[in-house]
Formats: C-alpha cells, sequence, structure tokens
C-alpha cells in the first residue's frame, strides 16, 4: 500500500491520542521531543500535520508517519505496519469520527468494546508507565491481553489511567472492561464500563473439570502465566470477595463435568470470611463437585506471591488445599496449634531472637523493636535470584511496612538494614535455612 492512500485512512488527531498526548482546545499538546511546559505542538485537523513551535526542538513539522516513527522510535517500514493495523481497525465511512460524535445507540451497543480495546492495547504497548507497571506486577503483557486507556473520552473518562482486561460474554465477544488504576494517588482502584457483564478471562467450557476462582481480575491475569496452572487448571475471576455473580453461578452451572471448584483468595480476613460463606453457598449449587480452599499464606495474595516467587508455590499451595467440609475445623485447630506452639517459642526464646519456620511460606522472626515476617518463604529453585517479600511490623503501633528485597543485592540489602535496623543475625538465619 502507497503511503497516501495509508496516510487517506488515517486521522492524526485519533493517532496522537492513541500515542498518549492530550489535545486542548486550540489543538495544542505538549510536545513530547523536548522538554515542554506549555503546549506548543500545533496540530492541524486540515492539513494533517504537527508543527512544534519551541525554538528549543528539532522536532519541527511532521505528517501522522513522521510523528509515529519519531514518538515511537521505529523504522519506517515498522512505522507503516503500526499506522496499517490502525487504518484496518477503522472501519470504511467512519474516517475521522470520535466517539463523541457516534450516536447513542452505537456506543451503547455491547460489541463496540472490541474496538475500543484493540485501540487500549495499541495504547498499552505505547506507553511506558503502563509497561512498567504491567512489569511490576508481572503481568507477562506479551502473552495477556492488557490495554490502557490514555483517551480523554467521555465514554471512558473514568477508566482514564487505567490497564484495562476485556470482560467476555459465552460467545466470546468483549461485553464490558476492567480497570486497574496505575495511578498511585487515586483512592478507589477497580473500575468497569456501566451495566458490568461478561467473564474474566473467559466463559469455562463445558469440558471444564478443575476450575481455580481469585477474588480479582489481576490474581487470575498472574495465575494465566504460568502453564502448569493453565494446563491442568481453568480459571475465573470474581469481582471482589463480594462479586460472585449470577452470571458466574449460571456459567458454572454449564458445565458438565466440572470435579473441583477450587477458592484461591487473598489470606487475610476478607478473604477467609469469602472462602466460608462461597464455599458453603456453591456446595449447596454443587453437591457432586468437591469444594477446596486454599491456604494463602497470611497478609499476601495471588499477585504478591508471584512477585517473589515461581510457579512452584501455586502447584505447592493448589495440591494442599483442603476440601471445603473440613476447612473450618481444620482452620481452628491449626490457629490453636499455632498460638501454642507461639507462646512456647515467645517463652524459650526471651532475648534469644529465633527464626520461626514452622510455617514454610511465612517465616517470622520477632524482636524485641520489629517483627519481621517474610511472606511465601523462599522460593527453593532458582536460586539465581533470591526475591522475598518482608513485612516488617512495628509491634507497638502495628504499623506494617512491604519490602521487595533480593537478596543477592548486598547494597540494597544493607540499605533495608540500615533503614529498619534488622539484625545482621536475621541475614545469617536465612542463609542456615537454605542449607
Ligand atoms: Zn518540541
Amino acid at each position: 500500500m502507497d503511503i497516501q492512500a495509508l496516510k487517506s485512512k488515517l486521522d492524526i488527531f485519533d493517532i496522537a491520542k492513541e500515542l498518549g498526548l492530550q489535545l486542548d482546545k486550540t489543538d495544542k499538546a505538549l510536545c513530547p521531543f523536548h522538554n515542554d511546559k506549555n503546549p506548543s505542538l500545533q496540530f492541524s485537523k486540515e492539513k494533517q500535520i504537527c508543527t512544534c513551535f519551541s525554538s528549543n526542538c528539532n522536532a519541527r513539522t511532521m505528517d501522522v508517519v513522521e510523528l509515529v516513527k519519531k514518538y515511537k522510535s521505529l523504522e519506517l517500514p515498522e512505522t507503516l505496519n503500526w499506522l496499517q493495523e490502525r487504518a484496518n481497525a477503522v472501519p470504511d465511512g467512519r474516517q475521522g469520527v470520535t466517539k463523541e460524535n457516534l450516536s447513542p445507540q452505537q456506543t451503547t451497543d455491547k460489541t463496540n468494546y472490541q474496538n475500543d480495546f484493540e485501540q487500549m492495547k495499541s495504547s498499552f504497548v505505547a506507553s511506558s508507565t503502563a509497561r512498567k507497571y504491567a512489569e511490576s506486577r508481572v503481568l507477562d503483557w506479551k502473552k495477556l491481553q492488557i490495554g490502557y486507556n490514555a483517551f480523554k473520552s467521555s465514554r471512558f473518562d473514568y477508566l482514564r489511567g487505567c490497564i484495562t482486561f476485556p470482560l467476555k460474554n459465552e460467545k466470546g465477544d468483549i461485553v464490558s472492561l476492567y480497570g486497574r488504576s496505575i495511578r498511585d494517588n487515586d483512592k478507589a482502584k477497580h473500575y468497569y464500563t456501566k451495566n458490568r457483564s461478561g467473564l474474566y478471562p473467559d466463559y469455562p467450557s463445558r469440558a471444564t473439570k478443575k476450575i481455580i476462582l481469585t477474588e480479582s481480575v489481576i490474581d487470575t491475569a498472574t495465575l494465566l502465566n504460568f502453564k502448569e496452572i493453565t494446563e491442568n487448571y481453568d480459571l475465573l475471576s470474581l469481582y471482589g470477595t463480594n462479586g460472585l455473580t449470577t452470571e458466574h453461578i449460571q456459567a458454572l452451572q454449564k458445565t458438565e463435568e466440572l470435579s473441583e471448584l477450587i477458592l484461591f483468595f487473598d489470606g487475610d480476613q476478607g478473604g477467609k470470611e469469602a472462602n466460608q460463606k462461597h464455599g458453603k453457598y456453591l456446595k449447596s449449587l454443587f453437591s457432586e463437585t468437591t469444594i477446596k480452599i486454599v491456604q494463602t499464606p497470611d497478609g499476601t495474595d495471588i499477585n504478591e506471591l508471584a512477585q517473589s516467587h515461581q510457579s512452584e508455590i501455586f502447584t505447592d499451595l493448589i495440591n494442599k488445599a483442603e476440601s471445603f467440609f473440613f476447612s473450618k475445623e481444620t482452620e481452628e485447630n491449626e490457629s490453636k496449634q499455632e498460638q501454642s506452639i507461639e507462646n512456647k517459642k515467645l517463652e524459650s526464646t526471651q532475648n534469644t531472637y529465633k527464626l520461626d519456620a514452622s510455617h514454610k511460606y511465612n517465616l517470622k522472626y520477632n524482636t524485641d523493636t520489629a517483627r519481621y515476617e517474610i511472606k511465601g518463604g523462599i522460593a527453593k529453585n532458582g536460586l539465581d535470584r533470591l526475591v522475598i517479600s518482608l513485612h516488617i511490623i512495628n509491634p507497638e503501633t502495628r504499623k506494617k511496612s512491604r519490602v521487595r528485597l533480593d537478596l543477592y543485592e548486598d547494597k540494597q540489602v544493607e540499605r533495608v538494614c540500615t533503614l529498619h535496623a534488622i539484625p545482621q543475625q536475621y541475614r545469617s538465619n536465612i542463609g542456615q535455612l537454605l542449607k
């Protein structure tokens, strides 16, 4: 395809938005090619170009091809391929039409989310902030379907600054979106498009035998990274601990050979209550199915465990999941035992601090000044990196700080040790444990 024909199918305004540039009322944006404080990149709808008017900038005038090539640091053929994909995504006769101009009927049409999500996927790849966030949460964006909503459109304004995930109906169409805010200062983190429907990652097939329910989309997305899990289990995300919907139940009821329903919720009060509540309810509906409950280590969740561990921890925890019928009793016994062990430990270790390794996935170390807990234990394979999730709790204020620490990174360890005054002994204890 020649460049002119390609350009005629594209609108530089749409592409600019997709790149994450925000145009003001006078069609100016902050120039990404120099340190711009006042918008100096002027766009022209008529000429389909943009020009940076700053004397400190060598960007000058660009057409849509130049803009993308420069912005994404691509060679010309790659740039054209990228633009070609955008051109193909715009149905004929709709070029240059922005979301705001669509008729209300079109905007409420659920199947429209497909195109929106395709655009969000490109924005995700184009945004280093979004990619960095996903990487920090160990979400493999090359494998998963993740979007980023950088647009300022009336329709998705409330999803702005969110990475997005598609929720699908039984046919596999995207019928709504889940957004997780990646801005630190956002109080609310979870957003959905209006009239949420559909399931993540998709409807279980009729042949599903074992399925894991998690309490959040991110947790399910995390488990999708692991082949050992996806080869043996289907996955389905609830929308929070209170988000087991009729649609979830109906979808599960359509499976024909369901033998195991595994609840894998957070290791906190909310997660434990949800285990009881949903366990009971699901058992009443699926009497032929074994309901199992994963004992998630206290204070962690699936995503946090994945940040410091390999897939081994998940297969291990899932293999040890207990049938719902017995779990309540066992839980009580366990906590009694745990308490008496702790009491004994406390008596016997007055002033001689000792690492409590009685719980493989929650190593504890008490001193007079702080309580240290290594959440999820220590991954034993792949010892080329030794990343742990460390919680440091002030015994008086109960204030908790969380640290991700690579024990092989001496400087980082030293910094944290100094910061939190972790006794040297603590480190040598971890070394001993590994032997
Ligand atoms: Zn500039």
